[in-house]
């Protein structure tokens, strides 16, 4: 043994107190996701109540449905899709502006 007892046991406990840490992080972190999931399965009933008539034929626009979704809260653009929005998004805005047109443009001011 090269290290005191003493020492071995505060650097094993400050380890342990770490860990603790990144266990609530992590449980914490769940919650979140779980509370989010719920709302994603509740947006993602409304929108199948919604698209009433089977899903095989129909050919609903696409930005209709993720219009509806952006006004739920969710992002509907590629980098944060079905996340909760807190603010208007302007990805989710020019992906929902360019949804009926193939080209995405920005009508915005840039800065
Ligand atoms: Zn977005």
């Amino acid at each position: 043994m090269t290290q005191p007892l003493g020492l071995l046991l505060r650097q094993t406990e400050m380890r342990m107190q770490e860990i603790l840490q990144d266990f609530s992080r992590i449980k914490r972190y769940a919650q979140l996701l779980e509370e989010e999931n719920g709302r994603l399965k509740e947006a993602l009933a409304a929108l199948t109540r919604e698209g009433t008539g089977g899903a095989a034929g129909t050919r609903a626009p696409a930005g209709g449905q993720l219009g509806t979704l952006y006004r739920q809260g969710f992002h509907v653009c590629h980098a944060a899709f079905g996340s909760l929005r807190e603010q208007e998004c302007l990805f989710c805005l020019a992906l929902l502006r360019g949804s009926s047109r193939q080209s995405p443009d920005f009508g915005g001011q840039e800065k």
